[in-house]
């Protein structure tokens, strides 16, 4: 293998193309682009965990040499190259040919996290994966968004687990060489585009572009020269430190991404905040109109005209406050600039009902958004509870959030295998007929046989990478043979596999399925019957009893009771949880109703024909639909807390006993368990109809950017004061 510190070498002119390919991240969704990178060198690509830019750096010459002479690499090569360039034009498009009036106009995008492929380590979880998937949706059908981020030089973070399972926060690598973003410059060569003040200081900020596809995200950053010491590492970590350093952050992502987007010479005609962190992007908006001579009510009412406000967070706790005070010391008197007296302005954020003295991002968010809509049907009937306190006397059915459920991007996350096998039954264009249902009808006639063996083509892939993982850990830092039980090296191709991967939240429950053990090892270690679980997942930096449960439960996975039938896959990331949806038996979700707002790791595996088994919460309170899996009814306000989880567990168990684990192990002469098949083409049908980011795109164009871009008003009332 060449050597990695000389750094690229250059391609051969024949497949120079290469390099543009490598680095806009459409590749990651082309089969095409991945199997000719896989093609290049296939165990550096799998060494390189898919990271194109990498593999380029680092293989050796003569293969790339070799390559640009195959005339079969070359053919394939040549068709990619034309793909890339049909990619970037923007013609021709759904979102063009629908609105051929609109497609000028720009939407601009902002959320704290992008979690578009594992190389760009940019992202903590369920919201940053789904700001990918609407960003590479948006890319597919035209839409004209424009992304704005944070630029977390240092990553999220890295999980490694003590031999007790302690979770420790290593920091995460991240080299910028391996990543495709790139600094965008002013006009005379300026990495910095703007500045804002904050504590009094003047904080200048640059951006790294990074393109998916036809669509731009900007992520800024402050770690300029000029900049104080204490401001250049404002934007190192995601979510890491205290509500101070959050609301600089916050600060920086709102008013320095407007500040910015009109640097680089945008002017978005719609505005979407996608969560509370980025709330000051609207006040932000109603200070330059107030500036250009508008009084601050009608600069309101434009920004509200304008703006779209998605809320993820089902829990009045969880949406970030800040005290006024802290925010006047951040901005400093900015409602000087607004027309308008320090109360005023902190009016936005006023909660009528909640913590009296606190700025509430989410309520200005929703003060300033005339659209806001909520991420499944339950989550809005949630939302509205929440937040009707916002429009008095109103009931909460009449409060005017609305939800466009969430959705997963099909290129992105369903295996390379399942996309042929639905080419060779549904027809090669079958992407262009997803809106038909007729196609997914006739998903239902798919060959049982055919399913089976690619699934369990997937199975052995997970197993193997599970197996290679633990191998590669245990030559480089492992001195306990216990650990390999634990990362899985017992597990059995043959066994009902359950996946279990998300992050640690408390809510989640990953422990539920340990409330009673001895029930759970006869589960699991049935010699007929056997069944296995595993589990990946990082608990949040700051999140003490997340990381308790990942111990507890780590713990389990060394118990010799369980034979090695419980495994810890460690840290979880988008490459992981491609691997775990797309190969385990049954995805497997428990989250304490109502707090799951959407959830959407059980449309990746639906994606994969892989069943759920979840509490009927967030998206599977409308997407279970008696054949596609499971369902555990909501625990009832009587029995919420620890009874509410006994019975949740008792619930749990029962299914698994009586219905999952008899369905998967009944088998035809064939060895194919033709009831299983059956509950993994539903499970496919009810995603790739309702629950794929596309669907989500669309939604939230026709009901929320068109109008937006409009400038409509929706009939409804403001909140009140
Ligand atoms: C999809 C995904 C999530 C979100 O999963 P939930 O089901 O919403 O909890 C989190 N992390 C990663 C890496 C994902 O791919």
């Amino acid at each position: 293998m060449s050597p990695t510190e000389t750094g690229q070498p250059p391609l051969p002119e024949r497949i120079s193309g290469l390099a543009a390919v490598a680095t806009n991240l459409s590749w990651s969704w082309s089969r095409d682009a991945r199997a000719l990178f896989r093609e290049v060198d296939e165990a550096l690509w799998h060494l390189t965990r898919h990271n194109p830019i990498e593999l380029l750096r680092r293989v050796d010459p003569a293969r790339l040499a070799g390559c640009a002479q195959d005339p079969a690499f070359l053919k394939r090569y040549d068709a990619l190259v034309e793909w890339n360039g049909f990619v970037a034009a923007t013609h021709d498009t759904w979102f063009e040919t629908s609105y051929p009036d609109l497609a000028p106009r720009v939407i601009a995008y902002f959320c704290a996290e992008f979690g578009l492929h594992a190389s760009v380590p940019i992202y903590s979880g369920g919201l940053g994966v789904l700001a990918g998937d609407h960003c590479k949706s948006a890319s597919d059908l035209g839409v004209p968004l424009v992304g704005v981020g944070l630029f977390y030089t240092k990553g999220y973070s890295d999980q490694r687990l003590r031999l007790d399972g302690w979770q420790e926060d290593a920091e995460e690598r991240f080299d910028l060489a391996a990543t495709p973003l790139e600094q965008v410059r002013g006009p005379h060569g300026d990495p910095c585009l703007a500045t804002v003040r904050m504590f009094g200081r003047t904080v200048s900020i640059g951006a790294w572009r990074i393109m998916v596809g036809r669509v731009p995200i900007f992520l800024l950053d402050t770690d300029h020269e000029q900049n104080d010491p204490a401001d250049r590492p404002l934007c190192h970590r995601l979510y890491a430190g205290g509500p101070d350093l959050r609301l600089r952050q916050e600060w920086i992502l709102g008013v320095g991404g407007v500040r910015v987007l009109r640097a680089l010479g945008y002017h978005p005609a719609a505005w979407h905040s996608n969560e509370g962190h980025a709330a000051f992007m609207l006040v932000e908006r109603v200070r330059e109109l107030v500036m250009g001579g508008t009084p601050f009510a009608e600069a309101v009412r434009q920004v509200r005209a304008t703006s779209i406000f998605t809320t993820h967070t089902p829990v009045p706790a969880g949406h970030d406050t800040f005290s006024p005070d802290q925010v006047a010391q951040c901005a400093g008197p900015v409602w000087q600039e607004m027309g308008v007296n320090r109360d005023e302005l902190f009016r936005l954020g006023h909660h009528p009902a909640l913590d009296h003295d606190r700025f509430h991002m989410s309520v200005a968010a929703i003060r300033l958004s005339a659209r806001v809509n909520a991420v499944s049907r339950r989550h809005a009937e949630e939302s509205r509870r929440i937040w009707a306190p916002l429009w008095p006397g109103r009931a909460a059915e009449a409060v005017p959030i609305k939800y466009v459920t969430n959705g997963a991007h099909v290129a992105t996350w369903m295996a390379n295998s399942m996309v042929a096998l639905l080419e060779s039954h549904l027809g090669a264009d079958w992407w262009q007929r997803v809106d038909d249902p007729a196609v997914w009808a006739r998903l239902l006639k798919l060959d049982d046989v055919a399913l089976w063996a690619v699934h369990n083509e997937l199975k052995s892939h997970l197993m193997r990478s599970i197996r290679e993982q633990a191998r590669r850990r245990w030559a480089d830092q492992w001195k306990e043979a216990l650990h390999l039980v634990g990362a899985g090296t017992l597990l059995d191709n043959g066994a009902l596999t359950i996946g279990f991967g998300r992050r640690f939240a408390t809510y989640k429950r990953a422990d539920l399925i340990f409330q009673d053990p001895d029930r759970l090892q006869r589960l699991l270690v049935n010699p007929w019957r056997p069944v296995q679980i595993v589990f990946a997942g990082k608990a949040h930096p700051g999140d003490e009893p997340g990381k308790q449960i990942l111990q507890r439960v780590y713990a389990q996975t060394r118990e010799a009771r369980f034979e090695g039938r419980i495994a810890f896959i460690e840290d979880y990331d988008m490459h992981v949880a491609h691997s775990l949806v797309q190969g385990v038996d049954l995805w497997l979700n428990l989250p304490r109703a109502p707090l799951e707002a959407s959830g959407t790791s059980g449309m990746k595996a639906a994606l994969n024909a892989v069943p759920q088994l979840s509490t009927l919460d967030g998206w599977w309170a409308e997407g279970y639909d008696g054949r596609n899996g499971w369902a555990i009814p909501a625990a009832t306000a009587a029995t919420a807390g620890a009874e509410g989880d006994a019975a949740d567990a008792e619930r749990l168990y029962r299914l698994l006993e009586d219905e999952v684990v008899p369905l998967f192990y009944t088998r035809d002469a064939r060895d194919v368990p033709l009831g299983w098949t059956e509950t993994m083409k539903h499970a496919l049908r009810a995603a790739g109809q309702h629950f794929t980011a596309r669907r989500m795109l669309r939604e939230y164009v026709t009901e929320h950017y068109v109008p937006a871009i409009r400038g409509q008003l929706p009939a409804d009332d403001p909140p009140g004061a």
